[in-house]
């Protein structure tokens, strides 16, 4: 028999609008594992890929998947239960305590993913008495999660201290008052204000929760993430992060913090309480990750340096790199046209880099956005500085 054909509505719009907007996303077939240099799918091999979350390299660690091909054959594939019927296995709970020892914190709670995570916490937490404050550009997911809680909403402009003071005045009439930032923010490898912002918290008696996404594994003297960079481990109350970036890559979130909150997210959440338990390969490679970086810091400290490498050979090269010190390295456009058309010649160039326009980022804000790992190395760094300056100078980004 024919499988069965999409309704009527679907057949012409939203998908030609899409494209006729020019934000159609496809998706290039990966042949090889994740890593720094890529097969896909029909092409060659030999790609260096600049594009991918995996900060410290950590997805393809041999120790890494040494241990979740352990896990896989002593705790099985997985556990058919979500965590409370018949789901939660000796290696969950080791996991949860390493998160809220790696962060400092009382206690965590594993998600499948951090979008999960997110999703949960504002409902489970905060009732129509409270409020939550939300930096304007915060990530999809934050904005999602707040969505489904019934607290009053404010959105205070990104990073601005000032419109998040007169918010907090704005929001003394209310019980409870939690402070919603991302840690660093992916599309500009920009870091929040946290001590500012913990500053503001205590005296208007707010909480302060952040999305350490891109922070955790490799923000800080020890990987701690943003707040420990910052000197405010002891002031945010509230970490979710994921384990699907720098920790190992495979998949699942979690919140850390006081044990009392996490009782209440066993118990309220939804995404915690109505989904499978994480896969106990997954939680064998995030586990391995987490004793890599207990045991040692040099791999945040060889990305940090590559960082630097990138950075400083790009600005000299005549480029403009938003943010600062941060493995994520917008390499600032403007044009959307010139973003597109300069990735695309990067990847015939072997250099692996994704274009960013409206309405990802801003009008007129265009950019290419570039990522290093701490298993780039300097070469591959250096290959890559190269192709920019050529194409840059190809097609007029450069003089
Ligand atoms: N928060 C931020 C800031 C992110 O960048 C992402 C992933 O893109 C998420 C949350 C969601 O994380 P996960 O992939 O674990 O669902």
């Amino acid at each position: 028999a024919a499988a069965p054909a999409a309704p009527a509505p679907l057949r012409s719009a939203p998908l030609e609008d899409i494209r006729g907007a020019g934000t159609w996303k496809s998706e290039r077939v990966i042949a090889s594992r994740q890593g720094p240099h890529l097969r896909l799918a029909g092409g060659g091999g030999g790609i260096i890929n600049f594009c991918a979350n995996n900060y410290l390299g950590l997805s393809s660690h041999p120790e890494v998947i040494r241990a979740a091909v352990e896990a896989l054959e002593k705790f099985g594939a997985g556990l058919s239960s979500v965590r409370f019927i018949c789901g939660t296995q000796s290696i969950h709970k080791d996991l949860e305590e390493k998160i809220a020892r790696f962060h400092q914190r009382e206690d965590a709670i594993l998600y499948a993913s951090c979008f999960d995570a997110n999703a949960g916490i504002f409902e489970a937490l905060l009732t129509p008495e409270d409020a939550v404050l939300s930096d304007e550009l915060n990530h999809a997911s934050i904005i999602d999660g707040i969505r489904l809680c019934k607290a009053n909403k404010y959105r205070y402009k990104h990073m601005d201290m000032q419109d998040l003071e007169a918010k907090l005045q704005e929001a003394q009439k209310h019980r409870l008052r939690l402070v919603a930032t991302d840690g660093a923010f992916s599309m500009d490898g920009d870091i929040a204000p946290l001590r500012e912002i913990c500053q503001l918290a205590q005296k208007y008696d707010a909480l302060v929760f952040i999305d350490e996404c891109h922070a955790t594994g490799f923000l800080g003297p020890n990987g701690r993430g943003t707040d420990e960079l910052l000197g405010v481990m002891d002031k945010v109350t509230i970490v979710n992060s994921t384990l699907g970036k720098a920790l190992g890559g495979a998949a699942g979130g979690y919140t850390t913090g006081p044990k009392l909150l996490i009782d209440l997210l066993r118990q309220r959440s939804r995404p915690y309480l109505f989904s499978n338990s994480l896969p106990p390969a997954v939680v064998g490679c995030a586990s391995k990750a987490l004793d890599l970086l207990m045991e040692s810091n040099a791999i945040a400290q060889s990305m940090a340096a590559k960082t630097q490498r990138f950075r400083s050979k790009m600005t000299a090269a005549g480029f403009t790199i938003s943010g600062k010190d941060h493995p994520i390295c917008p390499v600032m456009l403007g044009d959307a046209r010139l973003a597109s058309v300069m990735a695309e010649d990067m990847l015939n160039r072997g250099i692996y880099v994704i274009g960013f326009s409206y309405p990802v980022v801003p009008k007129g804000k265009a950019r290419i956005r570039v990522q290093i790992s701490a298993v780039h190395s300097d070469e591959d760094i250096d290959r890559c500085v190269e192709a920019f300056t050529e194409v840059g100078r190809k097609h007029g980004a450069l003089p």
